[in-house]
C-alpha cells in the first residue's frame, strides 16, 4: 500500500521535534549536530530569537493579503535587496524552482519585447540543479530528474561543466541566456572559478545575451559574501535566490537589473503567496543580519577555521576522504568510500550531513555556528570516518 506521504524521498530514520542553534533534538532528547541546516536553509540556525520575534509579531498582525494590495514587508525586503546587490528590482516566490520559472520567462520575454522572439534558448550545464518544476528539470537536463516526465520544456542546451571551447561554440542566434550556479550544490560542491565567471560575463556582453545566476544554495552569505558572484567581481542580469533568504520560512526571489526585467510588465507574472507579509517579515530579519559586514567577516573566519580542521580530518583518513572543496560554509568532502556510508556513519555519531552527486558529502552548517560546535563536529566526523575504516 502506498504510504500516505507520497514516497518520493528515502528518509533517514530520524525525527526531530525541536531545534536550538546548530542542534536538532529528537523526542527522547537525543541531540544531533546539524551540518545540513535544512540544505542551506537555516542560515541563522534553529529558533533564532530575532527570527522568532519577526515571525510571531507579524503573525499577530497580518498573515496574508494577496498581491492585489501593497505589502509593506515585501516593499521593505525588496528595497533592502536592491540596496545591497546589483539588482534594480525583485519578484518574490516561495521556492527556488519558482524562481527558476520566472528567470526563464523573464529572459525570453526580454528578447520578445526587443523584437528578437527567436532568442529563446538557455544554455545550462551538466551536473546543475535548478529545481523540480518543468523549467527546472529541463534546465538541469539530467536523466535522473527528467526520465518519464517528457515532453520536456524545449529551449535548453546542455554543456559539459568547465568546457570553455564547447561554450563559445554553443552561443547562437537563438541564445537568450546562460544559466549557471556559481557553485554547484546538488552537483557535488563544484565551484566555477572566478576567472570562468568573468569569462561568462564577457561572453554574454559580447553576444548581447543575459547571464542568469542560480544562487539559491550558494547565496545569502553562504560563501562569506552576501552573494557568491561578488568574489569574481561580476554581476548577473538575473539571479535566483531562495533557501537561506527565509531562514527556514519558505521564500524565494528573482533579482534583476532594470534592463533584464523590462519585459515583465503588469499582468505578465504573479504568485498568490509570493512575498506575503509573514515570509517577508522573516526575510527582512534574516537579511538585516546576513548583509551586515561584521556578520560576513565572522562567516569568513568560521569558514577558515572549519576548512583547516577538515583538511586535517582528510589527512588523517586518506582511505575515506580524497579532499575538501567548496567555499565559505558551502563545503564538500570528496569521498573514496561511498558518500552515503559516510553520511550514515555520521548519523551514528549524531552529526547530520547531506550527500551530493560526484560522491561528495556536503557540509552546510548555520552561518552563525560557533567554533565550539565546529570542534564537536570534527570529533564526530573523525569517529564516523574511523568506524568506516574498521568495517572496510
Ligand atoms: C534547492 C535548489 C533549487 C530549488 O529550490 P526549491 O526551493 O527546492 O524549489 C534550485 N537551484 C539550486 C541551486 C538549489 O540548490
Amino acid at each position: 500500500m502506498i504510504p500516505s506521504v507520497l514516497p518520493t524521498y528515502n528518509r533517514a530514520p530520524l525525527t526531530f521535534v525541536k531545534g536550538e542553534g546548530s542542534w536538532l533534538i529528537e523526542a527522547d532528547g537525543t541531540r544531533y549536530l546539524d551540518f545540513g541546516a535544512g540544505i542551506a536553509v537555516n542560515a541563522l540556525g534553529h529558533a533564532h530569537p530575532t527570527l522568532i520575534k519577526a515571525l510571531t509579531e507579524q503573525a499577530g498582525a497580518l498573515w496574508h493579503t494577496s498581491n492585489l494590495y501593497h505589502i509593506p514587508q515585501q516593499q521593505a525586503l525588496a528595497d533592502k535587496l536592491v540596496d545591497t546587490t546589483f539588482a534594480d528590482t525583485v519578484f518574490f516566490t516561495n521556492s527556488g524552482t519558482e524562481a527558476c520559472e520566472l528567470a526563464v520567462k523573464m529572459a525570453r520575454k526580454y528578447f520578445h519585447e526587443k523584437g528578437q522572439p527567436e532568442k529563446v534558448e538557455i544554455i545550462a550545464f551538466d551536473g546543475s540543479f535548478h529545481g523540480r518544476s518543468a523549467a527546472g528539470i529541463a534546465a538541469a537536463g539530467s536523466e535522473k530528474m527528467t526520465k518519464g516526465f517528457g515532453p520536456l520544456l524545449p529551449g535548453f542546451t546542455h554543456l559539459p561543466f568547465g568546457d570553455h571551447d564547447a561554450l563559445t561554440g554553443a552561443v547562437s542566434d537563438t541564445t537568450a541566456a546562460i544559466l549557471i550556479e556559481p557553485i554547484q550544490g546538488e552537483g557535488g560542491i563544484r565551484p566555477v572559478p572566478d576567472q570562468c565567471l568573468k569569462g561568462l560575463r564577457d561572453l554574454c556582453d559580447e553576444y548581447g545575451i543575459l547571464l542568469i545566476l542560480d544562487e539559491v544554495q550558494c547565496g545569502m552569505g553562504r560563501t562569506g559574501k552576501l552573494f557568491a558572484h561578488e568574489w569574481a567581481g561580476i554581476t548577473p542580469d538575473i539571479m535566483m535566490v531562495a533557501k537561506g533568504i527565509g531562514g527556514g520560512f519558505p521564500l524565494g526571489a528573482v533579482l534583476a537589473t532594470e534592463n533584464a526585467a523590462s519585459g515583465m510588465t503588469a499582468g505578465t507574472h504573479g504568485s498568490t503567496y509570493g512575498g506575503n507579509p509573514l515570509g517577508c517579515a522573516v526575510g527582512c530579519a534574516v537579511l538585516d543580519q546576513v548583509a551586515d559586514h561584521a556578520f560576513l567577516d565572522q562567516v569568513n573566519q568560521t569558514a577558515g577555521f572549519l576548512r583547516q580542521k577538515l583538511e586535517s580530518l582528510v589527512a588523517s583518513h586518506p582511505d575515506v576522504f580524497e579532499n575538501v572543496r567548496g567555499s565559505g560554509l558551502m563545503l564538500g568532502l570528496k569521498c573514496k568510500v561511498t558518500n552515503t556510508d559516510v553520511v550514515n556513519a555520521g548519523y551514528d555519531q549524531h552529526i547530520l550531513t547531506v550527500p551530493a552527486a560526484d560522491n561528495v558529502v556536503r557540509l552546510l552548517p548555520a552561518l552563525n555556528i560557533t567554533s565550539d560546535d565546529i570542534g564537536k563536529a570534527i570529533t564526530r566526523l573523525d569517529k564516523a570516518a574511523s568506524s568506516l575504516k574498521v568495517t572496510a
